[in-house]
């Protein structure tokens, strides 16, 4: 941006110069052609001097030239057809002729600046062009990166909540700091290690981490953008990567989505890829080329191990798997203290309770959600982040944005007793997930909103658990069909994921009488006896949650009237309305996020 600024500001002053330059030669006016010849005609001329097609000269006496008054110096241009004799006329009239070289018109100097400035701009122009289409590493873009912009280097401590990812790459911090302790003793010391893991759970932040703890200098280079770049330039560039690499040991080189050039090279087409393919060859061959006493570890990172080739992982290569996977209930808690520790908190902000409402979020996502909660206080001027603001940053996140949508009184009615069934089942089917908010809002595509989820952290899941979440889903429906008899078809994603399980009861987790425990591949096509095991289950379901519902029709009136008054109802107020006298877990773990 700058340097498209700064060459469109030197064109402007070039084409100043140039005119001042070029035009600022004819001491004499401007006066037509055909005027002068008559002049010269009638002997008015004393003087001629020519250069080129350009005559510049002195009447005699003064010559009217209409707007520009009299003139007594002129300049002319002759037409380059016109084959007449003027040499001829002038010397016959005894007028005073002087011939110039053209070339000489502008003295060295000027010619110099006149070609010199196009070249520059031109030569400028590319360079940007090329800085631009990620090419830019001869042109002053800067790969070494041990600092983290802050001024202080990232650390272990700023990593927190993937504690074994964490120490599997302490000992290179060992090798780093004093690789003469290994090379003395022959010990073989790792060169590659890949971190692989979902995105924005730290492995970039893991790398620089070991790099910040043993002093030394971070080299990274994003695999992605070679598959952009012309040919041979990838390859270059990463041999120059591992040169400065080597030459400022002991240092990282980061190597980020490597799967983006190291996939399987099963059906490489485009040039792109093909260029990609050099590039990791070429990866390869610097490490292959690596002695025990470089100093240099090469960390690798990707969220598709699964897709790499087998050449990456050989011994020698990136022999060293460390994964680093989405953090646990308290891991979030801990990456949530971290990331609030200069964030002014309110009293009633409960951490615990933040990190179990957000399940499957990685470290990237809860600074997100920290920093949207700060903002949101920001915004309303004041000085604490409170509790609520942490529930609107989250539901901003897992559901985009609260809107107004134009629904009728019927649709809103019908939505609440669809949720408050969601929520009824939750709350009376023992094993099934408690409630932790019921909401009318309308959000993103979805009407309504029930959040539930478990007491822990589940792995392991029982039939009794996996029926009693399915009776939960189906209860939206059953609530309709109780209520209205009649449904709609807002239930459809209820449907999918009831669908999804039941099947995954059947093919996988060999939890029906008819298929019995066998496990099918999770695409296949369903067998006739399966698929009707799979209706089977979600009928049983669907039926035992529409009983319940039935037998406790007042909880549910009062529930859906009780959401129709406040749009949204938390977990204490959801379960007093509904008189469902129950110990409220605390910690959590899935959010259910039913449309
Ligand atoms: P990845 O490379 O796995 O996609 P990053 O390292 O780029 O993830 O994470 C982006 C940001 O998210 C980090 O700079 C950091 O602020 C935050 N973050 C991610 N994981 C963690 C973690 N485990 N602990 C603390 N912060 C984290
Ligand atoms: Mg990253
Ligand atoms: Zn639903």
């Amino acid at each position: 941006m700058f340097l498209s600024v700064a060459i469109v500001a030197v064109a402007a002053a070039y084409s100043v110069l140039a005119l001042q330059l070029l035009g600022d030669d004819s001491p004499g006016a401007e006066i037509p052609y055909s005027v002068f010849r008559e002049e010269v005609a009638s002997g008015n001329v004393v003087r001629v001097e020519t250069s080129g097609d350009s005559v510049s000269g002195v009447f005699v006496s003064p010559v009217d030239a209409g707007d520009d008054g009299t003139v007594l110096e002129f300049t002319t241009v002759r037409p380059s057809f016109a084959d007449d004799d003027l040499l001829g006329d002038l010397v016959d009239q005894g007028v005073e002729v002087e011939a110039r070289v053209p070339s000489n018109r502008n003295p060295l100097w000027q010619q110099l600046l006149l070609t010199l400035v196009p070249v520059v701009l031109l030569v400028s122009v590319l360079v940007w062009i090329f800085s631009r289409s990620s090419m830019g590493m001869r042109f002053g873009r800067s790969d070494a990166q041990a600092w983290d912009g802050r001024g202080r280097s990232t650390t272990f401590d700023d990593v927190a909540g993937i504690d074994e990812a964490k120490a599997e790459l302490v000992e290179l911090v060992d090798f780093l700091r004093n690789p003469e302790r290994y090379s003395r003793l022959g010990a073989d010391v790792p060169r590659g290690v890949l971190l692989s893991g979902p995105p924005g759970t730290g492995k970039t932040l893991l790398a620089r981490a070991v790099a910040g703890e043993a002093g030394v200098p971070f080299f990274s280079m994003s695999a992605s953008e070679f598959t952009e770049m012309l040919v041979g330039v990838g390859a270059s560039r990463v041999r120059s990567l591992f040169r400065k690499a080597k030459e400022a040991a002991p240092a990282i080189i980061f190597i980020d989505e490597l799967d983006a050039i190291g996939r399987a090279r099963a059906a490489q087409g485009s040039s792109g890829e093909r260029e990609g393919e050099t590039t990791l060859n070429q990866i390869l061959t610097e490490m292959d080329g690596f002695s025990n006493t470089d100093g240099v570890i090469v960390i690798g990172a990707t969220n598709r191990p699964d897709v790499l080739d087998s050449a990456l992982r050989r011994p020698g290569r990136f022999d060293r798997h460390v994964v680093v996977s989405p953090p646990d209930l308290a891991g979030r808690r801990a990456i949530l203290e971290l990331h609030t520790r200069e964030v002014p908190l309110a009293a009633d902000v409960d951490l615990q309770r933040v990190a179990a409402t957000t399940p499957g979020m990685a470290g990237a996502d809860l600074r997100n959600l920290v920093n949207e909660a700060a903002i949101t206080a920001a915004r309303d001027d004041r000085d604490r982040v409170r509790g609520d603001d942490f529930l609107r940053s989250l539901e901003k996140i897992v559901l985009g944005t609260e809107r107004a949508v134009v629904i009728t009184p019927v649709e809103r009615r019908r939505t609440a007793y669809h949720e408050a069934g969601h929520a009824l089942v939750g709350m009376l089917q023992p094993g099934a997930d408690p409630v932790r908010k019921i909401s009318i809002i309308p959000r993103g595509r979805s009407l309504g909103v029930t959040y539930q989820s478990p007491d822990s952290d589940r792995y392991v899941f029982t039939e009794a658990y996996l029926r009693g979440r399915m009776m939960g889903l189906l209860g939206g429906r059953a609530a309709e069909q109780l209520v209205f008899d009649e449904v709609t078809t807002g239930a459809e994603d209820d449907l999918e994921h009831v669908t999804r399980l039941a099947r995954m009861m059947v093919a996988r987790w060999g939890m029906s009488s008819e298929i019995g425990p066998v496990s099918h591949p999770v695409d296949a096509e369903l067998s006739d006896p399966a698929t009707a095991a799979v209706r089977r289950i979600i009928t049983e379901c669907y039926e035992a949650a529409h009983g319940l519902l039935a037998r406790n029709r007042d909880r549910l009136d009062r529930l859906a009237e009780a959401l129709l008054a406040a749009e949204t109802l938390d977990q204490d107020a959801a379960y007093e309305v509904a008189g469902v006298v129950d110990e409220i877990p605390d910690d959590a773990m899935v959010v259910v996020v039913d449309p």
